[in-house]
């Protein structure tokens, strides 16, 4: 008979950069009787690393579709026909929208993500006059979800205000070709070595439920370790008409299974911002309160082509899960120069 895990060892072989892909694996493959357990387990580490606190996100699609790329899963790839809006550079006035109801509820970051993998000179120097703009209306940081940088472009972006990019690895090596053929996961790994060389806090994280096996997870989270992201978002896939997968079968992501998702992610990246990004509203279902003993971090008023909760209902959630959000700030109350930074640490469990 084949010995019950022992979640004690395994959480703690985890911190250590010691569990191997059968093992991270097996805590994805858990009966659902043992996920309690499993959830005090990944509490006790995000109460440690990270109190009770939850950061929430806001998106900014600054390019939209037009890509050259075939990843299956994305509505904006070459192969999809999904009727999304496309344009090359959203105007000053989405950015600033978005810039100043983040100023104004004291989200933690201004995520702002352009579609495609490369980028001309003109094209980033067009970009970093947008982020410039925003950065006199608001201090909220910026994390600029972005393709194939060279280190030039790299060091521009830095220059006009952002800190963080995201760029994901999306699966597991192994997994990788069977969801994209146009570039390759080393090329996605040799990009975030050179951005966090450049100074860059990095995001990187990816996508449950693009047909992969638990094995591709465990690795996708076990190749983050290695690259020690700042902030890892955990997305479950939501597969929009008239994309490659559109019609794959989910039936894989229970509650519970991304509920299993989300911890082993705790347990590998102790801690990291740990952001339940993408399909919270649509898999989680009546476990949803429970993403936040997990996850620290959370996106709010939509994605990129789906829309999700609004801020303001993302906020009831987090309050009445038992969880803190960073006070808001009294609209008008100021601008970058006079904005209060320790408002959340006095918030902070
Ligand atoms: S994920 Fe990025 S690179 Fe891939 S198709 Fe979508 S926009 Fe292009």
């Amino acid at each position: 008979m084949r010995q019950a895990l022992d979640l004690q060892e395994t959480q703690e072989k985890a911190s250590a950069g010691a569990l191997s892909r059968e093992e991270a694996a097996a805590v994805l493959a858990l009966p659902d009787e043992r996920l309690p357990e499993l959830l005090d387990a990944a509490y006790a580490l995000r109460l440690a690393h990270k109190g009770r606190l939850v950061d929430i996100q806001i998106l900014t699609n600054a390019k939209s579709g037009g890509c050259g790329q075939d990843c299956a899963y994305c509505a904006q790839g070459k192969d999809s026909r999904t009727g999304i809006a496309t344009y090359a550079l959203a105007g000053p006035e989405t950015f600033l929208d978005n810039a100043r109801l983040g100023q104004e509820t004291g989200v933690s970051r201004h995520c702002i993500a352009l579609s495609g993998l490369y980028f001309d000179d003109a094209g980033i120097a067009a970009f970093c006059r947008r982020v410039e703009q925003i950065r006199q209306e608001a201090d909220t940081p910026i994390c600029c979800s972005i393709g194939f940088l060279t280190r030039p472009q790299a060091e521009r972006l830095k220059k006009a205000g952002v800190d963080r990019i995201n760029h994901n690895l999306n699966t597991g090596r192994n997994f990788y070709p069977r969801i994209c053929s146009t570039h390759s996961y080393d090329e996605r790994v040799r990009n975030i070595r050179m951005l966090k060389d450049t100074g860059f806090e990095i995001c990187s994280g990816g996508i449950a439920g693009l047909g992969e096996e638990r094995e591709d997870l465990a690795d996708m989270f076990l190749a983050l370790q290695d690259l020690s992201p700042k902030s890892v978002p955990v997305n479950f896939f939501l597969p929009v008409p008239g994309t490659p997968l559109a019609a794959r079968d989910l039936r894989e992501l229970t509650p519970e299974y991304c509920l299993k998702v989300l911890c082993l992610a705790r347990f590998i990246l102790p801690g990291a911002d740990l952001r339940c990004a993408a399909g919270r509203e649509v898999y989680l279902k009546d476990v949803h309160p429970q993403l936040f003993r997990v996850a620290d971090s959370i996106f709010a008023s939509g994605y990129l082509t789906v829309g999700g909760d609004s801020l303001q209902e993302t906020i009831r959630q987090i309050r009445e899960a038992g969880f803190l959000y960073r006070l808001a700030q009294p609209a008008g109350s100021g601008g970058p120069k006079n904005r209060k930074k320790d408002t959340a640490a006095g918030n902070r469990a």
